[in-house]
């Protein structure tokens, strides 16, 4: 479905594994004062003044986690930075280094890698985080990509600290990167029989760009700050609402109440699951890679956050005692279950 576009191939062998590395990270530039020594030591040095530091990585592995039929590399760069980053600021933190590791096969010619790495470079551009090191080898079967990102943060929000009344909060729609995936699975399923369709993706460009290139919400980060929100418990969802609502409240030692009617989505998410004659519901608490962050705040700032178009109250916690669920357009209650995306899926 996606054209290989690149004429010109170059051998990985040509370049030996040094020459790729310099190739392929030679215009990173730091911009962190954090970072002292970036790429081309033995590690990476950082200094931060006074700061709790967050880590965290991420393992992309090809026909597990993306699919290179549909995914360009340049978004799969792009992606496996993003994802990263997501969890970082589900920590309330400031995201500032990340690491890339790969392991490829010949099969990639160097211009596959550069694309790659273009994916990688904007997603460092954009979030402002320097690329300080990584690590580069051969792989016999797939693609392989890890990046481990770093941050800096001074109050840390855990899983952990919801109370019962706390508001749940969501950030942005929900459903959109898994009804994009539907859309570009079935894509590659009509090209597989027809070569020359050319499909009409119009309709869809929405949840297709949510499932290609998804972006963390930093900026979700900024506007609790300015808005003087500290949640008190956070997530971010990549495995669909239900299963990071069940991580929250178990974590949290709290029950919970979601309300179906309050969930956001997107009408391209409802018009596309009416296509597909899937419940917008289901889709909302299983399908993945939403990349939105899910939170708990005290009811006290609830004026600061109910006008804010960014934000969606969803919910509130309970006593452990009384359970999580979902309260249906109907009334009715039905217990919350985590189905997860990969179980979704089968
Ligand atoms: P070592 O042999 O000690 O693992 P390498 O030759 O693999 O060292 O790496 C040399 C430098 O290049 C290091 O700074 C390393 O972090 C960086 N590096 C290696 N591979 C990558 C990559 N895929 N992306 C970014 N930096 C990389
Ligand atoms: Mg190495």
């Amino acid at each position: 479905m996606i054209e290989d576009k690149n004429q010109q191939r170059t051998q990985l062998s040509d370049l030996g594994e040094f020459g790729l590395i310099d190739h392929l990270t030679k215009n990173f530039k730091m911009s962190q004062s954090s970072t002292i020594k970036g790429i081309g030591d033995d590690a990476a040095v950082l200094a931060f003044e006074n700061k709790k530091i967050v880590v965290s990585t991420d393992l992309l592995v090809e026909s597990v986690h993306f699919d290179l039929s549909y995914m360009p590399l340049k978004h799969l760069g792009y992606k496996a930075v993003v994802v990263n980053l997501s969890d970082v600021y589900a920590m309330n933190a400031k995201a500032t280094q990340i690491t890339v590791s790969i392991a490829v096969s010949n099969r990639f010619p160097l211009e596959a890698l550069e694309e790659l790495y273009a994916g990688i470079e904007t997603a460092a551009k954009i979030y402002n985080v320097d690329v300080v090191g990584g690590d580069t080898t051969s792989s016999n079967t797939g693609l392989l990509i890890s990046v481990t990102a770093i941050g800096e943060v001074e109050d840390e929000v855990y899983r952990s600290g919801a109370k019962p009344n706390d508001l749940l909060v969501v950030s942005g729609d929900l459903g959109g990167a898994f009804m994009g995936l539907q859309v570009l699975e079935r894509e590659k399923e009509v090209y597989k029989v027809n070569p020359n369709n050319q499909p009409d993706l119009e309709p869809y460009t929405y949840i297709i760009e949510r499932q290609l290139k998804p972006e963390a919400r930093k900026d979700v980060i900024q506007l609790l700050k300015d808005l003087d929100v500290k949640p008190t418990s956070m997530i971010d969802i990549s495995d669909g609402l239900s299963s990071e609502i069940i991580h929250l409240c178990k974590q949290s030692n709290v029950g919970c109440d979601l309300y179906e009617e309050k969930i956001p989505l997107d009408p391209q998410v409802i018009s596309t699951c009416e296509e597909f004659n899937i419940d917008s519901t289901t889709v909302a608490l299983n399908g993945g890679e939403d990349y939105e962050l899910l939170f708990t705040v005290s009811q006290a700032d609830f004026p600061k956050i109910k006008a804010n178009p960014s934000l969606s109250v969803i919910g509130f916690m309970k006593d452990a005692k009384d359970g999580m669920h979902l309260v249906t357009r109907g009334d009715s209650k039905i217990p919350l279950k985590a189905q997860g995306w990969k179980n979704f899926n089968d």
